[in-house]
C-alpha cells in the first residue's frame, strides 16, 4: 500500500529514498559505480533534458548513464543519492556547474540534449520525473550555498549520500535546509480571497502565501500572515495537503 496521490506537482516522488542505507558510504559508491543506476546532470540549476521522444512529444528529463562523469566525480562535483525505482535500480544527481562550460555543448553530454529550468518543464515532463529532478534541485542548490560550516566557518565535507554536511573541524553536521510556507485561501461565505502582485500578468490572481515562522503552527502562520497582508481575522484554518517546491525562499 502506498501513499494517497498528492494533487500537487513536485509531489508523489516514485523513488525510494532508503534513508537508513544511505549512512553506508560504500554502498553509496557501489550504487554510483553500477552500470544499472542512473544520473541526473544539473549546470546552473538547470536540468538536463532529451530531446522529445517523438515529434510533437514533451521532452524527457536526461537520467543518464552514471560512468560518463567519472572525470566530475574525480574534480570533486557534488553527487547525491536520490534514491532506488521499483527495479532497485539508483538513481543520483550530479551538479556540473564548476566543472567548466556548458556540458551540453562541449562536454560528455555534447549531442545528447540540453539543460533547461524545472519551472518551466515542470508542466510538459513526466510528472514523476518532475518530482525527482525537484529533489535533486533542491539538495543541489543547499550544497551550492552551504560549502562552510556555519558554526566554525571551515569547509565541510558532503556525508550521507548528499543529506548531510559535515565539518571536519569542530564536527556540527548540517543538514539539508527547508522553508516551510503556508499558501491559504481564505473564504467568507461564498467568496474566496485572491491578491495579485504588481509583476503578475494582467487578470492573474493567487492564493496568500507566506513563510512560517520559527516557534509558530501552521494555523498560527495562516492567521498571522492573512491579518498582514489583508488585515482579515479568520475563525478557523483546515489543512489541505503539502507540497515540495524546489525553489529556496520563494
Ligand atoms: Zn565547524
Amino acid at each position: 500500500m502506498g501513499l494517497p496521490h498528492n494533487p500537487n506537482i513536485f509531489a508523489n516522488n516514485p523513488l525510494d529514498r532508503v534513508s537508513h542505507k544511505r549512512l553506508d558510504a560504500d554502498w553509496i559508491a557501489g550504487q554510483l559505480k553500477d552500470k544499472n543506476s542512473f544520473i541526473l546532470p544539473m549546470y546552473k540549476e538547470n536540468i538536463f533534458v532529451l530531446p522529445p521522444a517523438k515529434p510533437g512529444s514533451p521532452p524527457e528529463v536526461g537520467f543518464m548513464r552514471t560512468d560518463m562523469f567519472a572525470e566530475a566525480y574525480k574534480n570533486g562535483a557534488t553527487v547525491m543519492f536520490l534514491g532506488l525505482d521499483k527495479k532497485n535500480r539508483a538513481y543520483f544527481a550530479v551538479d556540473l556547474t564548476d566543472q567548466g562550460p556548458d556540458p551540453s555543448q562541449s562536454g560528455p553530454l555534447k549531442g545528447f540534449g540540453e539543460f533547461g529550468d524545472l519551472r518551466g518543464l515542470a508542466m510538459t515532463i513526466d510528472a514523476s520525473d518532475a518530482s525527482i529532478a525537484a529533489q535533486a534541485k533542491a539538495v543541489l542548490k543547499w550544497h551550492s550555498t552551504h560549502k562552510f560550516c556555519s558554526a566554525c566557518g571551515a569547509p565541510s565535507v558532503i556525508a550521507e549520500g548528499g543529506y548531510r554536511r559535515d565539518c571536519p573541524k569542530c564536527h556540527v553536521q548540517h543538514f539539508p535546509r527547508t522553508d516551510p510556507v503556508v499558501i491559504m485561501l481564505a473564504v467568507h461565505g461564498d467568496k474566496a480571497l485572491l491578491g495579485r502582485q504588481k509583476i503578475f500578468p494582467k487578470s492573474m490572481y493567487s492564493a496568500l502565501a507566506g513563510f512560517v515562522e520559527p516557534g509558530e503552527s501552521i494555523e498560527e502562520a495562516v492567521a498571522r500572515e492573512l491579518f498582514e497582508e489583508a488585515s482579515c481575522r479568520v475563525s478557523q484554518v483546515t489543512y489541505r495537503f503539502t507540497q515540495p517546491w524546489p525553489y529556496p525562499m520563494s
